[in-house]
């Protein structure tokens, strides 16, 4: 007889499987060992697993990477826990976008990315101090220095993803967003990283600050509904300049946050199949009260504005690990792959979500959290009545 004693750590069974970066979707069981996805397929054996997750009638998908939070929890003001959100909402990863600034890194990386058990990286803010407060965080010249911004994501290299910038209307008191957007490019170049630029709030339109942007480059706050700098132009229909950047690589991210995300305009964009590349939440402590939340409920706004459940779970897993070039280990079901899934029931009925100017969509749809491994091992499970803790 074979020893099947060790066989798998754990075994997902009878899911949905959506792993759309590869190909796959259906009812499969996901096997777990050592921390990888050790088998995907139809009826896997339960024996010599050391445990069994019933997945029947729920789907399982990668662990969602957030590509835009604020987690720099004490030190910036937008500061919220990761490891309160990310396990119950099967958030594994989450990059936090420019809270910390070239003075300040090091702490984010040392008394937050190393203790967090959620996995996060973060693009260093091209101001030294990052986002302590709401305030223009380029307010005092002196803080915008490219060199040193460079220097620190060099510094860095096992947490950094690049440089960040938020261009919107006084960030820099009177300095032109145009000069901004010139530093913060040049601190990528420096640091031969990609830049991620916020765009919304400003006072520049996209004709001036798309073309600078290079391939890998990303634009958050893509669907904002501000009227100066957006995507679409007085008809609604997308900007010719924002097509040419996305041909040329040019990434756009949802962040929806606070003041950054609106119905209307996503509707339009959609309706002319510009999708965003990744889907993201701009978690941080006031929208998370209202109306963010967190992943499942920004992925369901997309389901209720007609997009596929498989492509929503693509710009929420492989599509941002992409982007931050960690595809080939995360964001995937892949044999081989770090075992980050989520398993998620698809709620059926009349739910209402509300974007950043209090529009009420009501979806058909609502993805709800049920499980959430990290690194191959139950991180988090909704508590269901019937069921004892440890099947
Ligand atoms: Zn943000």
């Amino acid at each position: 007889m074979t020893d099947v004693s060790e066989r798998y750590d754990l075994l997902l069974k009878g899911g949905t499987v959506v792993d759309p970066a590869n190909g796959r979707r259906g009812l499969l069981d996901v096997a777990v060992k050592g921390g990888r996805v050790a088998a995907v397929g139809r009826d896997l054996p339960v024996e010599g697993s050391a445990r069994v997750l019933d997945a029947s009638g729920r789907f399982v998908v990668p662990g969602l990477i957030d590509l835009h939070a604020h987690v720099y929890i004490g030190v910036s003001f937008f500061g919220i826990e990761a490891d309160d959100l990310g396990p119950r909402t099967g958030v594994t990863t989450m990059v936090d976008t420019g809270s910390a600034g070239w003075t300040n890194y090091e702490g984010l990386e040392r008394f937050v990315i190393g203790p967090s058990e959620t996995r996060i990286f973060g693009y260093v803010n091209l101001s030294g101090v990052g986002l302590p407060t709401r305030r223009g965080e380029l307010v005092h010249h002196d803080y915008l220095d490219a060199r040193e911004c460079a220097e620190c994501v060099l510094r860095h290299p096992e947490t950094t993803l690049g440089v960040k910038v938020r261009l919107y209307e006084g960030v820099a008191g009177s300095m032109d967003l145009r000069d901004v957007l010139k530093a913060a490019l040049e601190a990528a170049e420096l640091c031969g990283k990609p830049l991620m630029v916020h765009i919304s709030g400003g006072n520049v339109p996209l004709e001036d600050l798309l073309p600078p942007l290079r391939t890998g480059d990303v634009v958050t706050h893509c669907y904002h509904g501000f009227p100066v700098g957006s995507i679409l132009d007085r008809e609604g229909r997308i900007l010719p300049v924002v097509r040419d950047a996305r041909e040329r690589g040019v990434l756009f991210d949802v962040g929806h946050g606070s003041g950054s995300f609106a119905f209307r305009v996503a509707r339009c964009a959609l309706e002319e199949d510009f999708l965003p590349d990744a889907i993201s939440t701009d978690v941080h402590t006031l929208s998370i009260k209202y109306p963010v939340y967190d992943m499942p409920t920004t992925l369901s706004k997309f389901l209720g504005l007609g997009l596929s459940l498989d492509k929503v779970i693509e710009r929420g897993t492989i599509e941002p690990a992409r982007i931050i070039g960690i595809d080939s280990d995360l964001g995937h079901l892949g044999v081989g792959a770090t075992a980050d899934v989520a398993v998620f029931e698809l709620e059926e009925g009349r739910f209402s979500f509300f974007d950043v100017e209090d529009e009420e969509l009501i979806g058909p749809q609502r993805l709800v959290c049920k499980a959430t491994i990290k690194d191959g091992r139950v991180w988090w499970r909704a508590g269901e009545t019937g069921q004892s803790a440890e099947d």
